[in-house]
């Protein structure tokens, strides 16, 4: 740990009670522009887990939450909304401070992030069982229950958003939740913790632990008490928190990594895919699990787009993410730095072309941070580790392609399924495109367009279920049916009904 004693100091949110772990350890969280910790944030293991877990479960079964109405809930949950809205500023710069993020597109994320506290909230009281028309003499209906305690573990790139895809279908069903966020950055849970707190969230229905994949993640997943476990990161995570979770027969859904093809046809709106090509890899420096890290290029027009995309992409204005005016952030962590670069490394050695960047920004505005130059790599072919491995950094790979036929070919040929872009003026290629593309979602003319509105997931290894949308609260609930018997005999008593 670092001799800085000034840093502050933060607390972990369990049973509705501010608490430090209890081996009382902290550990640094790093500002990504400066290098420097800025904050000590609590070191959670196994006996606070238990802890969190404990107080979830006596919330759901003991406490005022299961007494509440569902319109209640969701009142609850617009109440904190409200709270989040009003403190989207301050929320905001915390989540820069720790990943790196720029603060124009952080504080549009916060802002964003009461909608699904409203839109879950509005949903809690609309989730209605049916009435069977059963073939016995029997009233037969269904209802939609909660499952219990989720445990909710999420990724360092948009910490309070991604959180806020599973603690609202999960609030609004009628669950109590263990949210663990990233170990690198922990600390706008815990600021969201004090907003918890005000929207008067009775003890235990949210609790908030901080920690390691291993040490604190584990014990959650194996928590013999966590009936659903929520995940976001990379897959190999996502393969082992699944595996571990069976062995509880618990439910999960997987948010994973992608290789997303962005697909440029000749008969697109160049200027809009070469900006489409740009904010699929260059926004948030790359690091989104919905990066477009794979830009096929139709071979007519390849050498031209390529050449307009360097030109705008040169312009991409590099520096400190608390400016407004900044257009590339650093890389948020050093493993990432580390594995970034590596992977520049990587994609020379197969013999691509470097056309753009490819290596450390070492420019001024750029201080000490981690900072990787916007990197774009022809001479790609689909076979390569750069074209089928996941960077989460600002590197893309250019690969052109024939036809209709190849761009699926390729598009598809990866071991994930995320997301797709395909640009292209004619609507019957568009509607073709996407119907072929093994992918969770497919933007036509746009890129990185998400709501809470709109189903979002994986398919191949980019992961389980769905969030976002009217089916993400059924990922949260069982179904009973209930029989109440109209028999006016009593049936044979061995004989099955
Ligand atoms: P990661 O898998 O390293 O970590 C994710 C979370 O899992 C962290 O909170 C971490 O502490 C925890 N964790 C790690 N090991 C664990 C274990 N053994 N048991 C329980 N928890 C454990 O991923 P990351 O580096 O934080 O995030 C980057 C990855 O996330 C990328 O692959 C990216 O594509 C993916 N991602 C996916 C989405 C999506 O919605 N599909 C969104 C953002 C990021």
């Amino acid at each position: 740990m670092s001799e800085k004693t000034n840093l502050k100091k933060y607390k972990m949110f369990v049973g509705g009670k501010w608490a430090q772990s209890a081996s009382g350890e902290y550990f640094e969280s790093f500002d990504p522009y400066t290098a420097e910790p800025w904050c000590l944030i609590p070191q959670a293991k196994a006996e606070d887990v238990d802890r969190a877990v404990q107080a979830a479960h006596e919330a759901f079964i003991h406490g005022e939450w299961p007494k509440l109405g569902a319109t209640e809930r969701g009142m609850l949950m617009r109440r904190l909304g409200d709270l989040i809205a009003k403190n989207a500023d301050v929320l905001a710069r915390v989540e820069v401070k720790d990943n790196g993020k720029l603060i124009s597109e952080m504080a549009a994320q916060l802002k964003y992030v009461p909608q699904w506290y409203y839109y879950y909230g509005g949903l809690a009281d609309k989730i209605e069982g049916a009435v069977i028309p059963i073939d016995k003499p029997a009233f037969n209906f269904t209802r939609h229950e909660p499952l219990g305690v989720c445990a909710a573990i999420s990724a360092w790139n948009s910490p309070l958003m991604l959180a806020s895809w599973k603690l609202a279908p999960a609030l609004a069903a009628g669950n109590t939740v263990v949210l663990k966020p990233s170990e690198y950055t922990s600390a706008s849970a815990l600021e969201f913790a004090r907003l918890v707190e005000a929207a008067g969230f009775p003890p235990g229905v949210i609790n908030i632990v901080t920690g390691f994949g291993p040490e604190c993640g584990g014990p959650l997943v194996e928590h013999p008490l966590v009936r659903k476990v929520a995940f976001t990161g990379s897959d190999r995570t996502g393969e082992h928190i699944y595996a571990t979770a069976a062995k509880g027969l618990k439910r999960v859904s997987l948010e994973l990594g992608g290789k997303s093809p962005n697909i440029v046809f000749d008969d697109c709106d160049m200027d809009d895919a070469v900006k489409g090509a740009v904010s699929g890899i260059f926004a948030a420096t790359g690091q989104t699990c919905i990066a477009g890290s794979r830009l096929l290029v139709q071979e007519r027009i390849h050498n031209e787009f390529v050449d307009k995309l360097v030109a705008f992409a040169k312009t991409a204005r590099m520096g400190n993410p608390m400016e407004t005016e900044t257009q590339v952030g650093p890389v948020t962590n050093i493993p990432q730095y580390e594995k970034v670069l590596g992977y520049i490394d990587v994609a020379k050695g197969e013999g691509a072309e470097t056309v753009l960047g490819g290596g450390k920004a070492e420019r001024p505005e750029c201080g000490s941070g981690w900072f990787v130059e916007p990197t774009i790599f022809t001479g790609v072919n689909n076979k390569m580790r750069i074209a089928q491995e996941e960077v989460f950094g600002p590197v893309l790979s250019v690969i052109p392609f024939k036809d209709d036929d190849e761009a699926i070919e390729v598009g598809n040929d990866v071991v994930f399924g995320l997301a797709a872009g395909v640009w292209t003026q004619n609507i019957r290629r568009a509607l073709l495109m996407s119907e072929r593309l093994q992918a969770g979602t497919v933007w036509v003319n746009t890129y990185r367009a998400v709501s809470y509105m709109s189903p979002f997931g994986g398919y191949k290894r980019s992961g389980l279920g769905r969030e976002n949308g009217q089916e993400a609260i059924r990922e949260y609930m069982q179904t009973k049916s209930v029989w109440i018997s109209t028999a006016t005999e009593v049936p044979n008593p061995f004989v099955m009904r």
